[in-house]
């Protein structure tokens, strides 16, 4: 049967999420049975914070049921306003729009900023929406790999300098980094900053790990002198305040941004969830305990993991940040490394992980979702026990 729909060249120019694909895969055969430790999904173990869980509840029980005014609740922009000024940026209630989720901010963003053909530079390995998320606004992309310099964007500033012109558009740094964990210099975003000045360049700073840094310093990209009315800062809660499920995050920009996102916003979400928003304020009022506390959790469980692979030779670039670590791989021990047409060779990583989820019952991401071939990415959001069984089978399985 002919398909009846034309679908657009924007929605066939990209593939659907390669992370909430494994994760799928791994709840599928959980479903069917199958014992899976899934470090796949970023997505933090913890139960959300009670006193966060209390006030949605208030929030519903209050009647804040309705539509809220579309850039978000004021006391939540005021909070956000006030939290961004904690970190040195010069940030109003009226320059904040509260969105379902940081990947929501993320999408308005790119769509208020690009154009078709217009050049967007991404530091690889990048998360993986940002590339969706470019050719859905028509951008191109231009890529400058940090994968040689231990993921650190400090060493990799004359290529970046090579990279940029005044036709770039946009540049998109996230630190702490997903997939990487790298936390990025402040000398490194000086060097940012002094590019983006000369180039004219807007640059998106996704700071949704900035509460989950270990032996390093989180820096706001707008606090530095020249960067405050060009950068968008983007946030959420889903992985501070394990509030992935309730999807709230936001942008902060400066100037008319606001009033541009604002009506892809409005005609889009409407606005976020109104008793979310509610939960939200309290989140960011009330809630420094229980973030040190998964902070230091993740801590752990990177350092044994670290020693995990240590003791089986497995040399990692360890981040200081986020909770995903990149761990080199190859398919010499995989068979079979062609698809099923024998035509087309996969990159090693994906043969890897899937030799991982077929034969080891262990879910990661290849790197190659986030142009990083020859990695895998592991999401440490695992207990210890679950984080120890996974390097079990996996050495079990030959494939460390
Ligand atoms: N940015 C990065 C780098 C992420 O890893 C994620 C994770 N999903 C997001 C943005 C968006 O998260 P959310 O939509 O859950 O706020
Ligand atoms: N950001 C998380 C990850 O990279 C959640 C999944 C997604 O949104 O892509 O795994």
């Amino acid at each position: 049967m002919t398909d009846a729909y034309d679908f657009s060249d924007r929605i066939e120019r990209v593939a659907p999420s390669a992370t909430l694909a494994i994760s799928n895969l791994a709840a599928e055969k959980e479903a069917e049975g199958a014992d899976i430790v899934d470090l796949s999904v970023g997505e933090p173990d913890f139960d959300t914070p009670d006193n966060i869980v209390e006030a949605g509840k208030e929030a519903l029980d209050a009647g804040h049921t309705g539509y809220t005014s579309s850039n978000g609740i004021p006391p939540l922009k005021e909070a956000i306003a006030e939290k961004l000024r904690g970190t040195g940026v010069d940030a109003d209630a009226d320059e904040v729009i509260v969105t379902p989720g940081g990947k929501q901010a993320l999408y308005e963003t790119f769509q208020t900023l690009i154009d078709e053909g217009d050049e967007v530079v991404l530091l690889d390995p990048a998360w993986v929406s940002y590339e969706a998320m470019t050719k859905l606004a028509g951008g191109d992309l231009s890529r400058v790999d940090l994968a040689p310099h231990g993921f650190q964007l400090e060493p990799a500033l004359d290529e970046l300098t090579e990279t940029v012109s005044d036709d770039t558009e946009l540049l998109v740094v996230n630190s702490p980094s997903n997939p990487t964990g790298a936390v990025f210099s402040e000398a490194a975003l000086e060097g940012v900053r002094d590019l983006a000045v000369d180039h004219d360049i807007s640059v998106i700073s996704d700071e949704i790990y900035e509460r989950i840094v270990y032996d390093a310093e989180h820096v706001s990209l707008a606090s530095l002198d020249g960067m405050s009315d060009r950068t968008i800062t983007v946030n959420g809660f889903s992985k501070a305040y394990s509030m992935t499920g309730w999807r709230l995050g936001y942008i902060h920009a400066k100037g008319d941004f606001v009033g541009e996102a604002g009506k892809l916003h409005s005609h889009s979400v409407s606005c976020a969830v109104n008793f979310v928003q509610h939960a939200g304020v309290e989140a960011l009022s009330n809630t420094d305990e229980s973030v040190e506390e998964m902070r230091q959790a993740f801590a752990k469980r990177r350092d044994l993991l670290v020693d995990l692979f240590d003791e089986h030779g497995v040399d990692v670039d360890v981040g200081d940040g986020a909770f995903y670590m990149m761990i080199p791989v190859d398919d010499s021990e995989v068979q079979g490394t062609s698809d099923a047409s024998g035509d087309e060779p996969r990159a090693d990583d994906q043969a890897w992980c899937e030799a991982a989820i077929e034969e080891a019952s262990v879910a990661c991401v290849p790197g190659s979702a986030f142009n990083a071939p020859g990695y895998a990415r592991i999401s440490y959001a695992a207990s210890a026990e679950r984080l120890r069984e996974a390097v079990d089978r996996l050495v079990a399985n030959d494939l460390l």
